[in-house]
């Protein structure tokens, strides 16, 4: 594996979660996942022994005023993320609540044709909309569907789907992999260029407690690894979303956070 340029990846917190629908909380998320990334606790060498920590380019945050429903803000996203790719980087946002996949995969969209949007959640978001916000946490992949933002939709560690968001993934297409499922999925059949979005919802509760929505049953992190691991390059962005460091332990889903940064950002490195 040849290893590419460091300058060629981008760090962007995106402090948003007004587009939350349960509690608040995912605004604190970038400041505590960059605290752990930068903890003296471990060192900055992936599984596979690729140093990325230094080598990942610190953007700052997107400036937002965080309001529910805001296309300004969405606006915000989408062009953060356009500047990075005209700069030819990979960004890799930490979020903020779900939401902010949308405005993401606008511009991701719009210059990878045949994109592959791999998503590890424990719920869809598929929803139409939810109490009428069409920008909430549970729709941004109704949204870039619309909008033609992908040409494949697949999601790991699905379990609380209903009827309409059942309903949805049929009208798109859309490939739902319960956490039982995962060993019969081949990760290899997938296409490239690949965005990987991860709410840490997916993982399961025992793993990762600081997020918003506890759903048990969900992956555990050798499981969300795996998946990182097999996933076929390039991946031309990705996103960790739906840290709430006001539900955390002793910061234990920040490192889960930081590691899943670093994994993905080695992976990157490294693809092909
Ligand atoms: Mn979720
Ligand atoms: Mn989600």
């Amino acid at each position: 594996m040849s290893e590419r340029s460091a300058e060629r990846l981008a760090l962007l917190g995106i402090p948003l979660d007004a587009n939350s629908s349960h509690l608040p909380g995912c605004a604190g998320g970038p400041d505590s996942i960059r605290a752990a990334l930068n903890s003296e606790s471990g060192n900055d060498s992936t599984e596979r022994g690729v140093a990325v920590v230094g080598r990942l380019d610190d953007v700052g945050d997107v400036g937002l005023e965080n309001l529910p429903g805001s296309d300004v803000d969405a606006d915000a996203v989408t062009n953060a993320i356009s500047l990075l790719l005209d700069d030819d980087r990979r960004p890799i946002s930490i979020g903020g609540d779900h939401s902010i996949t949308y405005p993401i995969l606008r511009a991701v969209g719009s210059r990878h044709p045949g994109l592959t949007v791999v998503q590890i959640d424990a719920h869809p978001d598929l929803y139409d909309d939810l109490d009428g916000n069409r920008l909430s946490h549970a729709s941004p992949f109704a949204r870039a569907l619309e909008d033609g933002c992908m040409a494949r939709l697949v999601q790991f560690g699905i379990r609380t789907a209903n009827r309409h968001q059942r309903d949805q993934a049929e009208r798109w297409g859309v490939t739902m992999v319960a956490p039982r499922e995962l060993d019969s999925f081949d990760l290899s059949m997938l296409e490239g260029p690949i965005y990987l979005t991860v709410d840490l919802d997916g993982l399961d509760p025992s793993v990762a407690p600081g997020v918003s929505h506890h759903e048990p049953g969900g992956l555990t992190m050798r499981e969300m690894l795996d998946v990182i691991d097999r996933v076929p390059g390039p991946i031309v962005g990705a996103d960790v979303t739906e840290y709430n460091p006001t539900r955390d332990l002793v910061d234990m889903t920040a490192m889960v956070a930081a590691k899943l940064v670093k994994e993905i950002a080695g992976a990157m490195l490294t693809d092909a």
